[in-house]
């Protein structure tokens, strides 16, 4: 296998790979192993901004209390004031960089509003096109600087407990091994693992799977994210309607015309995602249709000039006023346990982005927040990376051979097929959960043996692969969570239960039970 060695190894390329590329390609050797296309990524298709508390009415203290309340009880606190402070500073950055946000015609910037925040801190460019003109602009940036690397990213490189790199295979079948000082995991969530998602097909928890087999902890996989509102029509899925029509004003209604909200909670069409994509579900379980009623925005399609493209292409005209809604999945808040410098339980190996956790979402991530902390993160990472008196010392110097890292095997890969997971993740571990499916879930996937990717395994192979560990992760970690809280909903248990406040469920490949049976009475569960 072909071998090459840099200093940063970067894994994935929407914003968070992105950030950390610009930040750290300025003055390190960084090489980005991502899939071919700039749009084979989430932070591409962001529609409703990124939420920064720089209003003069605004603070980090009220945006801070939004979080928390979203993350239903179950955010790291530190971790996310670290984070919401950092609005300003993340906010220059992507300007510096050459994102122009919008403005009015004084020159000041355009808050929007979305779900669960108080306050309109929701910055936007292109109106809905945010996550394109951040993206474009971090191209833009790297253009010069030759960081990319065309592949799928199949394995991390361990030696002695420290992660030396990964290696990944081309469109062409190719097997390259790329050995770094510090590698670091941007590949996205899992919510492309649902049949119903919002989100583009790598999202597929490739990296989470990876890390787990490399023998990082993982953690809150249980906790998935459906959002209220996806255009499909004709058992097609068109894409997001973005939260921000709802804060410009648009209502749920039903077919019978009743506004769906209205008694179910005190912000109405903008309270939690959770508590709006349950009410969705059980109007459509019930027969019914439901349509965002958008009739009260008056400039529509200036204001949302990609939700009525897609809405025009899906063959529904906006200008009548209704669009049909669904949920379906969007955001996963759990993955690889980071600490607020972005580093994972393995020496060498960070992650930053959707694929990490770093407890900021804790059940339910607030709308936007996402960006905010994959660049907030990114930008953290970079920052501890380059404080590093001196690199760590490159393994060039120990040479290929060197590394007991074993890449061949037989190929085999008798898994179930990737369309026979999704249909079991989204029927056993969607909106609405229940021990009896869940478990049926997980004992069909235990049927399988866990593979470790080996050069013998196709590009099909390797998303089989990866797909089976984190569809077992996901499912059986909500099987443990007997309650319902944010993005993890029960019908068998619908309510927050005291005793699983402040609990958490851990995940490691490594894990002895004397050990876990200790951690238990700490509150963390395996
Ligand atoms: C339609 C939509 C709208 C959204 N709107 C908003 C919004 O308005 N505001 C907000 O804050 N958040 C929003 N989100 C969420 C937000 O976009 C994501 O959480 C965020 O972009 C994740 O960034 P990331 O860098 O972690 O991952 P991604 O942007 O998903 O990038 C992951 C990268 O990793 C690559 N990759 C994955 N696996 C491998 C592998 N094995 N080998 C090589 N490369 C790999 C992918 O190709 C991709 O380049 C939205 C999400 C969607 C889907």
């Amino acid at each position: 296998m072909k071998a090459v060695y840099t200093d940063v190894l970067i894994i994935g390329s929407g914003i968070a790979g992105l950030v950390c590329a610009e930040k750290l390609s300025r003055t390190l050797n960084v090489r980005v192993v991502t899939h071919s296309k700039m749009q084979s990524c989430n932070s591409y298709f962001a529609q409703g901004g990124i939420a920064a508390s720089i209003g003069s009415e605004d603070s980090w203290e009220e945006h801070l209390a939004d979080t928390m309340e979203a993350g239903a009880g179950h955010c790291n606190f530190h971790a996310a004031h670290l984070l919401l402070k950092e609005g300003k500073n993340i906010y220059q950055y992507l300007s510096e960089i050459g994102v122009e946000f919008d403005t009015n015609e004084d020159g000041s910037i355009i808050f929007g509003l979305e779900g669960g925040h108080r306050k309109k801190r929701i910055l936007h460019a292109g109106g809905d096109q945010t996550g394109k003109f951040i993206v474009n602009a971090l191209y833009k940036k790297l253009q010069e600087r030759k960081v990319f690397t065309y592949g799928t990213a199949a394995d991390l490189i361990m030696k002695d407990g420290r992660c030396c790199g990964a290696w990944y295979k081309t469109e062409s079948g190719a097997d390259i091994a790329v050995f770094a000082a510090y590698t670091i995991m941007c590949t996205g969530g899992f919510a492309g693992l649902y049949d119903t998602t919002t989100n583009v097909r790598q999202a597929s928890g490739s990296g989470i799977a990876m890390a787990y087999r490399a023998g990082a902890a993982l953690c809150d996989l249980e906790f998935v994210q459906f959002h209220p509102t996806l255009l499909k029509q004709n058992g097609k899925v068109w894409g997001l309607i973005s939260e921000a029509v709802r804060g410009e004003g648009a209502r749920l209604i039903d077919n019978t015309g009743k506004l769906l909200m209205e008694k179910i909670h005190p912000l109405k069409d903008l309270a939690p995602r959770d508590v709006v994509a349950r009410e969705i579900q059980r109007a459509l379980e019930a027969g019914k249709s439901v349509f965002l009623d958008i009739s009260v925005i008056a400039d529509f399609e200036s204001r949302f000039p990609s939700i009525t493209k897609m809405c025009r292409a899906a063959g529904i005209e906006p200008g009548q006023g209704m669009i049909p809604a669904v949920p379906g999945a969007h955001f996963t808040m759990g993955g690889i346990i980071t600490d607020d410098r972005g580093r994972s339980t393995i020496e060498g190996l960070y992650a930053a982005g959707e694929c990490a956790r770093t407890g900021i979402h804790g059940a339910n991530r607030l709308a936007s927040n996402s960006l905010l902390e994959g660049a907030g993160m990114a930008m953290k990472i970079s920052e501890t990376i380059l404080q590093q008196t001196a690199l760590e010392k490159m393994p060039e110097n120990h040479g290929n051979a060197a590394f007991p890292v074993e890449f061949a095997g037989n190929g085999g890969c008798s898994l179930p097929e990737l369309h026979v997971i999704k249909e079991g993740l989204s029927r056993c571990a969607g909106i609405v959960r229940k021990e009896e499916t869940m478990a049926g879930f997980a004992d069909f996937l235990e049927r399988y043996p866990s593979i470790k990717p080996d050069v013998n395994h196709s590009l099909s192979d390797l998303e089989k692969i990866n797909a089976h560990v984190m569809a077992w992760l996901a499912v059986t970690s909500a099987l443990k969570r007997c309650e319902s809280r944010g993005g993890h909903y029960r019908s068998d248990y619908p309510h927050p239960r005291e005793e699983w406040h402040f609990k958490i469920i851990e995940r490691r490949i490594d894990i002895d039970e004397q050990t876990a049976a200790l951690r238990e009475a700490a509150g963390i569960f395996y």
